[in-house]
């Protein structure tokens, strides 16, 4: 196969994984810096120039796009898409994981595991919004945060009407959340390939803080997950679309809860802690998945 990688930065360990598992299976894998893909729109004839060059002939592309670059990054895609390229994960699913609120009623929708949520406009139901969510205390997480900014911790009612009314303020959209406080500061990674948990690993936040995320200090280890955790994992990913995922849940004392669903996960933190070869399972899946034309959406908003 001739794939293309949508990456900024070709050094990531992620990207290089990808690369190497690629090259020893025998394809070739081109890393593009996904903003100096330029996107040329002509009827019936979407092309994509790099460098000043028309791409042609890719059989898969990999997108790793950056959620600062969501927009463009997704546009990018979906020409690949139009020009009938086949993408590991599809830029409409892409799209939506990328939007938190969107997530989470998909995944209600069709009863997924989810903390208590609640999210509204006007910071003068900060009240009712807390009410709502059983708390306090509450968690208030930034709409458009990554690695744990803007994920706070409330422990009073007065607290929490006074970081919604600061966020609100700052012109930002927030959810509010039921604190999982029997999770103890960890959750669980489940990282799934074409519908299967493929490596899980348990990431402790620092002592003292309820956040486990690996950038704010957590440490990440091998556990055994439950087939309840499983199937969580693995409907999460099909009703998000995505081929490949990382899922992020919390044990809680209603079963497993989904935090989120991320479509790029990054591969050292799981690698390291489960010492598996997930490159290479990524990898084999495009072998058996990847055909020109198969993508579903063809490129759709
Ligand atoms: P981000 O997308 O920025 O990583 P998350 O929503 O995943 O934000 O939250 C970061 C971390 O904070 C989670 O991995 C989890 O450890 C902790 N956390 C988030 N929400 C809750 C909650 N409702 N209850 C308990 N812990 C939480």
């Amino acid at each position: 196969m001739k794939i293309a990688m949508l990456a900024r930065n070709p050094k990531l360990y992620s990207h290089q994984r990808l690369k190497e598992a690629a090259e020893a299976r025998g394809h070739s894998l081109e890393i593009l810096n996904t903003l100096r893909c330029t996107v040329n729109i002509a009827s019936h004839r979407p092309t994509i120039t790099y460098n000043g060059e028309t791409l042609t002939g890719f059989d898969a592309v990999i997108p790793r796009i950056g959620a600062s670059i969501t927009n463009y990054g997704l546009a990018v895609l979906r020409q690949f898409e139009m020009g009938g390229v086949w993408p590991l994960n599809e830029s409409v699913a892409i799209g939506r994981s990328r939007d938190k609120l969107r997530s989470m009623q998909i995944l209600a929708k069709h009863g997924i595991g989810l903390p208590l949520t609640a999210y509204a406009n006007d910071p003068k139901q900060a009240e009712e919004l807390v009410k709502a969510v059983n708390g306090p205390p509450v968690v208030i997480k930034l709409l458009e945060g990554t690695q744990g900014i803007g994920v706070v911790l409330a422990e009073t009612a007065k607290g929490a009407a006074s970081i919604i009314e600061a966020f609100r303020g700052a012109n930002v959209n927030i959810l509010v959340q039921e604190f999982i406080k029997e999770a103890g500061g960890a959750d669980i990674r489940c990282l799934v390939v074409g519908g299967k948990v493929v490596a899980a690993m348990k990431r402790q936040g620092a002592e003292g803080e309820f956040r486990s995320n690996l950038h704010r200090g957590g440490s990440a280890q091998l556990i055994k997950i439950t087939p309840e955790e499983r199937s969580t994992a693995v409907r999460a990913a099909k009703h998000m679309g995505l081929n490949v995922c990382g899922v992020d849940l919390l044990r809680s004392n209603h079963g497993p809860v989904i935090m989120e669903v991320n479509s790029s996960p990054g591969l050292e933190g799981i690698e390291n802690a489960t010492g598996k070869d997930i490159a290479g399972q990524i990898i084999e899946f495009m072998e058996a998945n990847a055909k020109a034309g198969r993508t579903k959406t063809k490129g759709k908003g």
